[in-house]
């Protein structure tokens, strides 16, 4: 485009980045400046939105209905309808779609569904996690959406929480080499990339988002959205090393966190947002808060909206995850910045950022879908990749009595097998939270293989597969015709809050319908877990062996490749695996530590 005449600089796509900043940003009105720095639900956009309120930023939570089952073509024409209103408006900025891609483009139906990040921390293979980043980011641009909230780099510490499987693992060290996941959505930036500024390598890549700025995986006694206790140093030790690879990869945008440091809620942290993010760190990019998350500031802010974004803005939060009110958002910012109570010189520095991040991501140049991505989602390739993920991600935790009488790898040539649990068929279980729904579903909500599916595949027709969600009297009356049974049991899938827990037992009476079919069976037992979960003793004596297989998302056939021996195991356990609650939160440092499997743990099938 050189020599192209452009009226403005900020239309001039070779004028500097930070040229093109300054330039848009001197010919905002307050509004628009307001109206930049508001992000609301897609439920509540509309043109009419968009333009009188020059909203800056939509986002979708988790596919709500009715847009379970749209395809990426299905939002690409919504999304691009946002898009067409917004550069319709004034100035024809452009907004920042953004959407909770967090293992896979999960919101979409027909999407390929990677296993979740604590089975990604079991691979130790930061470079998959890059390609996972970048199959995703194609699959997201696919849909329109220009944005993941991805990813999530917290390190955790409880698996009491009910966000443990968004997190790599308990090791900060682990966590920080999984941030690679940056420059698969990112693209790779160049050696000589300025550390903390924002980096998108080109249209086939899409913004990324380190979250939960920070501690968020620490809090006492795993609480969502509870109060992480530490000493500066401790965070420094342990929760902020993710965010600097995360920042020396160029990640473009940063999402503060619900919970709070020693009773300090991050949201309102100016220490940790400005001082030490923004300025210590030099990130460049733009913090998001989380949904509702001035709403859910707590007391002394609490109770009045109107400080709670006074105090938060102030703080550092750059963009509002408001994500419904947005008129009353507008009216109290507004108010604000007219009283003095938020200086203009920090909504300029918000809204700075945010261009900042637009221009980097080209979103001025290229606005709307290139349809021609949609030939990538769930494409093979991509499946391909997840399945080899999977593969990667299995941990053995038991193989026979002893490494002299493995049970693995499985007999493909067995006459009669039975495979049973409530896991077995169940593609939403599977794929677990955040997927379709944002705490997901049960049943065939999306194009995939379950377990059975693939044992089917596996075996082929020579071998007689006996399913049965549960196993019946029958069946185990007449247990004697099974070579071996696959059980497959674990967790059913939550989100957030609701999946905090203090039993962490194996729901459906999992360990009964385990220890009722290895008592007639030799039996494998396969865990569909977003965490480590209690394992009673019958369970591990009883069974032959047993393999955490995490949630492996949509391509079941991983599990297949490994358990018949067509590939070796290789995951080690991102995470300690406790042996009774009362013993958390584990500390491998701790004389006390005591764990069922240490982290780092995982068998090899074959025999050494
Ligand atoms: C979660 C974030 C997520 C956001 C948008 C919040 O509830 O904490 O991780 O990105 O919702 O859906």
């Amino acid at each position: 485009m050189v020599g192209k005449e452009w009226s403005c600089v900020y239309q001039n796509p070779d004028a500097p980045v930070e040229a093109r900043v300054k330039d848009l940003l001197s010919r905002l009105t307050l509004p628009e400046k307001i109206g930049q720095m508001t992000q609301i639900e897609r439920t509540v956009a509309s043109p009419t939105a968009i333009t009188d309120s020059f909203i800056g930023s939509i986002l979708n939570s988790g596919g709500s209905a009715p847009f379970e089952d749209a395809k990426s073509s299905d939002w690409a024409d919504m999304i691009d309808g946002f898009q067409r209103s917004a550069l319709a408006s004034r100035l024809g900025i452009p907004i920042i779609y953004g959407t909770d891609a967090v293992h896979g483009n999960n919101n979409v139906y027909g999407a390929t569904v990677f296993p979740h990040n604590i089975a990604l921390g079991a691979t130790r293979d930061a470079e998959l996690v890059r390609r996972i980043g970048a199959a995703t980011a194609l699959e997201v641009r696919a849909s329109g959406a220009h944005w993941a909230f991805a990813p999530c780099v917290a390190v955790l510490k409880d698996p009491r929480w009910g966000r443990s499987y968004e997190s790599y693992g308990e090791d900060a060290g682990l966590v920080c080499e999984m941030t690679s996941l940056v420059s698969g959505l990112q693209g790779v930036p160049p050696e000589e990339h300025p550390n903390g500024y924002p980096f998108v390598a080109g249209r086939n890549n899409v913004v990324a988002c380190a979250k939960h700025f920070v501690g968020d995986g620490g809090t006492d006694k795993g609480i969502n959205e509870g109060n992480t206790i530490a000493s500066y140093e401790d965070l420094e030790k342990i929760h902020i090393p993710p965010y600097l690879d995360c920042l020396a990869q160029g990640v473009s945008t940063v999402m503060a966190s619900y919970s709070s440091w020693n009773g300090s809620s991050l949201h309102a942290d100016y220490f940790l947002l400005t001082e030490i993010l923004k300025e210590k760190l030099g990130f460049k990019g733009f913090l998001v808060s989380d949904w509702e998350g001035l709403d859910r500031l707590s007391e002394p802010w609490g109770s009045n909206y109107r400080n709670c974004i006074k105090t938060a803005v102030n703080a550092g939060i750059d963009m509002v995850m408001v994500p419904f009110n947005y008129k009353q958002f507008i009216k109290d910012m507004t108010d604000l910045v007219e009283s003095g109570e938020i200086p203009m010189a920090r909504v300029n520095d918000a809204v700075e950022r945010i261009l900042r991040v637009k221009f980097v991501a080209g979103l001025f140049e290229y606005p709307l879908t290139d349809r021609s991505l949609l030939a990538t989602v769930g494409c093979k390739e991509h499946r391909e990749l997840a399945r080899e993920a999977v593969r990667k991600s299995l941990v053995l935790l038991k193989n026979g009595k002893n490494a002299d009488t493995p049970f693995l790898p499985l007999d493909r040539n067995a006459k009669r097998i039975l495979v049973t649990g409530t896991h077995a068929d169940d593609l939403g279980y599977q794929c677990g939270g955040w997927t379709k729904t944002w705490f997901g579903l049960s049943g065939r909500i999306t194009v995939g293989t379950t377990l059975l599916d693939a044992i089917k595949v596996a075996v082929g027709d020579k071998t007689e597969v006996i399913y049965e969600k549960t196993p019946s009297k029958e069946t185990l009356a007449s247990s004697e015709g099974f070579s071996y049974a696959i059980v497959a049991v674990g967790e059913t899938p939550y989100a957030e809050a609701i999946g905090d827990s203090s039993e962490l037992t194996i729901p459906f009476n999992g360990s009964d319908i385990v220890t009722a079919v290895a008592e007639k069976i030799p039996t494998l037992v396969i865990l569909i877990t977003g965490r480590p979960v209690v394992l009673e003793p019958r369970v591990l004596g009883e069974t032959k062996a047993l393999v955490a297989a995490w949630l492996p998302g949509t391509e079941g056939q991983g599990i297949a490749d490994v358990v018949f021996g067509d590939y070796d195991f290789e995951g080690k356990l991102p995470v300690s695996w406790f042996k009774c609650v009362e013993h958390l939160p584990l500390d491998p440092r701790a004389n006390s530590y005591d764990p069922l499997f240490p982290l780092g743990f995982g068998l090899n099938s074959k025999p050494v």
